[in-house]
C-alpha cells in the first residue's frame, strides 16, 4: 500500500481506549516536541493523535504504523494511569512497541485470528 493512501485512510478516524475517544488529526504543520520531530504524536490533554503528513509522506508505511502503535502504547500507559518506576517511559514504550509490531509482522495470521475471537 502507498503511504499517501495509508495516511488518507486515517481521515476522520477515532481511536477508543477505555473511556477515552482520541481523534486523529492530520497535520500539515511539523509536530515538534522537545526538539524531536516524529510521524505521530499523542496529546493526552486534547485526547488526540496527530499525524505529521509531510513527515510521514517521506517515510515508509512501516514507519507510520510503528509510529502510531508507539503512540498507542504511550496512550495506554496514560489511560490506565500506570505508574512506572525504575525505567523510563520512553524505554518501556520503545520495548513494548517494537515487541508488539514484531509479533504482528512475524505472525501475520495472529491479528485476524484475534479479531475473530474478540467480536
Ligand atoms: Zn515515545
Amino acid at each position: 500500500m502507498k503511504i499517501g493512501t495509508l495516511i488518507n485512510e486515517l481521515e476522520g478516524k477515532t481511536i477508543k481506549l477505555g473511556p477515552h475517544v482520541f481523534s486523529i488529526r492530520l497535520s500539515h504543520q511539523p509536530l515538534v516536541t522537545n526538539g524531536i520531530n516524529a510521524a505521530a504524536w499523542f496529546y493526552p490533554g486534547g485526547e488526540e493523535f496527530a499525524i505529521d503528513v509531510e513527515y510521514a509522506m517521506n517515510r515508509s508505511t512501516t514507519h507510520l504504523v510503528e509510529s502510531l502503535y508507539h503512540e498507542l502504547v504511550h496512550a495506554s500507559i496514560w489511560a490506565m494511569r500506570l505508574k512506572i518506576e525504575g525505567v523510563e517511559e520512553e524505554e518501556l514504550v520503545e520495548c513494548l512497541g517494537r515487541a508488539g509490531i514484531g509479533i504482528f509482522v512475524d505472525n501475520p495470521w495472529i491479528l485476524p485470528w484475534m479479531m475473530k475471537g474478540l467480536k
